[in-house]
C-alpha cells in the first residue's frame, strides 16, 4: 500500500527543524518499508507573518510492505511529532497528514495559493473533512495542516524544477553551541564544485551552508542532483561529529514563488504578503536613511504610485538602486509588505532594467585662450575667465550625457547572503546546456531513491577533523 505522510509547523525560532523530524521518520521507516522518492522539502509563501525560519513542509512517499502496518506506522509518526515538535513554543502549531493512495486533486490549488498568498486553516480543514482516504492530526491550532496539504499539492503542479539539499544534523548535546565546521573546507569545496549553489557569499565573506540558530542543522548543501550534493558532502571536513544526515528533494532556488504571477502594470489592487512582479517608471527617489535603507516610488500606466523598499541587508544590491534615476523603466520583483508606518510597499528582491532614462551634465565651457574653465556671469549673460580676465558672450554651456554603469535588459539580484530559500541564483541555462552536451550519468527521474539513501546512510562517512574529533 502506498501512503503519503506530510507535516509542517513543527519547529520554532527557539529550535528544532521540520526536516530533522523528517529525517528521523525516514530512517525509521526505511528499516521495514520502501521509500518511493527522496523526502520532499517544500518551501511555501516566504512572506507570511507567522512563518519560522524557512516555512518548509516535509512530505514522505512510502510503500508499506504490508497494508496492515498502516496503523503502526501512523502511531509511530504521531509519537515522533508529539515528542520532537516545539509544541511548547507559542508560535508552533503542528499539523500532520496521512494519505492512502493518490492525493486529492484540490491540494494542487492549495499549493498554488500557498506559494504566493495566505491560506486559512478553516478552508483547508473543510476540504480535508470530506476525504475518506486522508487522516489529519492537529496540535494546538494545527496551522501545519495548511502547509502539509500545500506541500503534497506542490508535486501536482506543472512545474518540473527540483533541486536537492543534503542536510547534516548535529548531536543533541551540541544544539545551541557554535557550529564547528571549517570555513576553509567550505571554500575549498565551493571552488571544486559546479552544480551546487549558495555555498559561500564572497562579496560579504560569509558561509551560507551553516545556519546560526539553535536548530539541529549543522549544514545544508544545495545542488542540482543527488550525486552532486553527495560528492560535496564527502569533500567537507567537520570539526564536530554528525548525528545523522538526509537528502531532500526540494523546490528551493527554483523561483517557484513567481510561478503564474502575472506581471503587474496596474498597482491599485496589490495585497499584503503576496509575491509579485511590477513594471513601472521610477517617479521619485527618497534620501537614503541613516541605517542604509532605500526607498523609491514607481508609477503604473494610470499614474498610481507604489513604494519600493530596499533594506540594509540587501548589501551590494543597494548600489544598483542608488544608480536609478527618475524616468527609468524597471521590472521589480519581491514581496508586498506593510511597513511600520502602515503603508504597503514592495520589498525588492530583484530589479530588471527595461530602459534607462537619459540624463545630462552641464559644464561651463573652457577658455579659448588658456584652457581654464570659465566662470558664469549669470543666466544668458556670458562667461568670464578669471586668469585672462576676458569675457565671452557667444559661448554656451557644454552638455554631456551621463553614462550610468547599469545595463538595459539585465536582472540585478540581491547577494547570495540576502537570498530567500525560493529565489533563483543558479544559472539554469548553464545546467541545461551542460546536460545537453555531456552525458550526465544520472537521470534524477529514474533514480532509485530508496537504494540511494541506503547507500548514503551506510557508506558515506563524514570527514572529521583529526585533531577535533573528540568533540561530542
Ligand atoms: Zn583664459
Amino acid at each position: 500500500m502506498r501512503i503519503i505522510i506530510s507535516f509542517d509547523d513543527t519547529d520554532s525560532l527557539e529550535g528544532m527543524c521540520t526536516t530533522y523530524l523528517g529525517a528521523k521518520v525516514v530512517w525509521a521507516l526505511m528499516k521495514r518499508h520502501r521509500i518511493l522518492d527522496f523526502p520532499h522539502l517544500i518551501r511555501l509563501n516566504p512572506n507570511i507573518p507567522y512563518k519560522t525560519r524557512g516555512n518548509g513542509a516535509v512530505v514522505l512517499y512510502v510503500s508499506l510492505s504490508d497494508s496492515s502496518d498502516f496503523e503502526k506506522v501512523k502511531n509511530e509518526v504521531i509519537a515522533q511529532v508529539a515528542t520532537l515538535a516545539m509544541i511548547q513554543s507559542e508560535a508552533t502549531h503542528p499539523g500532520l497528514l496521512f494519505i492512502k493512495g493518490k492525493p486529492p486533486k484540490w491540494m494542487r490549488q492549495v499549493a498554488e495559493k500557498a506559494l504566493a498568498h495566505v491560506v486559512t486553516i478553516k478552508e483547508v480543514e473543510q476540504l480535508l473533512k470530506k476525504e475518506k482516504n486522508v487522516e489529519y492530526y492537529k496540535w494546538k491550532k494545527g496551522r501545519g495542516i495548511v502547509g502539509a496539504c500545500a506541500a503534497v499539492g506542490y508535486s501536482l503542479l506543472d512545474y518540473s524544477r527540483w533541486t536537492y539539499e543534503l542536510i547534516g544534523y548535529r548531536k543533541p548535546e551540541m544544539w545551541g553551541t557554535k557550529r564547528q565546521i571549517s570555513r576553509q573546507s567550505i571554500i575549498n569545496m565551493d571552488y571544486k564544485t559546479m552544480f551546487t549553489f549558495t555555498n559561500y557569499d564572497y562579496y560579504n565573506d560569509v558561509s551560507l551552508i551553516d545556519p546560526h540558530g539553535k536548530d539541529p542543522v549543522l549544514f545544508g548543501i544545495r545542488g542540482t542532483t543527488p550525486s552532486y550534493v553527495t560528492a560535496v558532502f564527502r569533500q567537507l571536513t567537520f570539526d564536530e561529529p554528525l548525528e545523522m544526515w538526509m537528502l531532500y528533494k526540494t523546490n528551493q532556488h527554483t523561483n517557484i514563488h513567481y510561478f503564474n504571477r502575472t506581471l503587474r502594470t496596474n498597482f491599485s489592487e496589490l495585497k499584503a504578503f503576496s509575491q509579485t512582479i511590477l513594471i513601472g517608471k521610477v517617479v521619485k527617489k527618497f534620501p537614503e536613511k541613516k541605517k542604509g535603507h532605500l526607498k523609491f516610488l514607481i508609477s503604473d500606466m494610470n499614474g498610481c504610485h507604489f513604494p519600493c523598499l530596499v533594506y540594509e541587508p540587501s548589501k551590494q544590491f543597494r548600489w544598483v538602486i542608488r544608480q536609478l534615476i527618475v524616468g527609468d523603466y524597471v521590472k521589480v520583483g519581491g514581496a508586498v509588505k506593510r511597513t511600520k508606518e502602515g503603508e504597503l510597499g514592495l520589498n525588492v528582491e530583484f530589479v530588471e532594467i527595461l530602459s534607462l532614462a537619459k540624463s545630462y551634465e552641464y559644464h561651463n565651457p573652457l577658455c579659448p585662450h588658456c584652457g581654464k574653465r570659465l566662470k558664469s556671469l549669470g543666466h544668458k549673460k556670458g562667461f568670464k575667465c578669471v586668469k585672462c580676465r576676458k569675457k565671452f558672450f557667444s559661448l554656451d554651456k557644454r552638455i554631456t550625457e551621463i553614462i550610468r554603469p547599469l545595463m538595459e535588459g539585465y536582472r540585478y539580484l540581491v547577494p547570495q547572503s540576502a537570498l530567500r530559500h525560493l529565489s533563483e541564483y543558479f544559472d539554469w541555462n548553464v545546467w541545461r546546456l551542460y546536460r545537453e552536451n555531456t552525458q550526465v550519468s544520472e537521470e534524477t527521474t529514474t533514480i532509485d531513491a530508496h537504494a540511494f539513501l541506503e547507500k548514503l546512510l551506510s557508506s558515506c562517512v563524514p570527514n572529521l577533523h583529526p585533531k577535533r574529533s573528540k568533540i561530542g
